[in-house]
């Protein structure tokens, strides 16, 4: 009790969604998204858990509460965001929740390779996002640093044991073809063997748009490299 009552401190909670089939990879899933993000994507599909310094608007231990009732139903709790990777006690909280018999996997864009190491051993699976070449980075992001720190985060991925899907959202706005070679091409030379390209969404409030993804003839180009998924939402 002591525990949670510490991490309902410490780890924001921007929203729990109960049950998806999406988001790990071939089990069943709740997924709890963290609250605060140092990137600003220019395809946001979350940016009410961007703000680092809002509220959590559930607590830790409400939804320790809730996945008590889902033991045995569910297989795994996916950590989201916003990127869980700035939560001080994301060890902790992985750590409660492992214990409860859930697989725990990790939705990030590697934000923060020191606290990465630190819950690599304890994470099941990972959703690594690459969002353009290491390069422009900046120019979806719109945070200085974040080239540097995912480059290092995959670094420890690729080292680990943990079992990962590398994947990037197709904002072709700022992503071109010759650009999905190019990332495709460094993907394969550090000897990732699959990459999945998700469909970018521009949402507002009254709209929405699907940006293209590559055609068939682009996708066979790419998977001279490496196996390509393509996802759409
Ligand atoms: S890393 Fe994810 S949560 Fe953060 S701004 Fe980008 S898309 Fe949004």
């Amino acid at each position: 009790m002591q525990i949670t009552y510490e991490l309902d401190n410490l780890i924001k909670i921007g929203g729990v969604l109960k049950f998806s089939t999406l988001d790990y990879p071939g089990k069943l899933s709740a997924v709890i998204f963290c609250q605060g993000c140092p990137n600003r994507c220019v395809y946001c599909h979350n940016p009410d858990f961007i703000p680092i310094k809002a509220m959590s608007s559930i607590k830790f231990s409400e939804v320790m509460d809730f996945l008590r009732t889902r033991q045995g139903l569910l297989e795994a709790v996916v950590f989201s965001g916003g990127d869980p990777l700035i939560q001080n006690d994301l060890y902790k909280a992985m750590l409660q929740i492992k214990s409860m018999g859930f697989l725990v996997g990790l939705h990030t864009s590697g934000v923060n390779p020191k606290r990465l190491k630190e819950i690599i051993d304890i994470t099941d699976w990972i959703g690594f996002d690459i969002k353009t070449n290491f390069e422009r980075y900046e120019t979806i992001t719109r945070n200085k640093v974040s080239a540097k720190l995912a480059k290092e985060s995959l670094d420890i991925v690729l080292k680990s044991n943990v079992a990962y899907e590398i994947r990037t959202t197709v904002d072709s706005r700022y992503i071109t073809f010759e650009e999905l070679h190019n990332i495709a091409k460094l993907l394969s030379d550090i000897g990732i063997q699959k990459w999945v390209l998700q469909e970018c969404i521009l949402r507002t409030k009254t709209d929405e748009q699907k940006l293209s993804l590559p055609n068939i003839e682009e996708i066979e180009q790419l998977e001279q490299y490496l196996e390509i998924e393509v996802r759409r939402q």
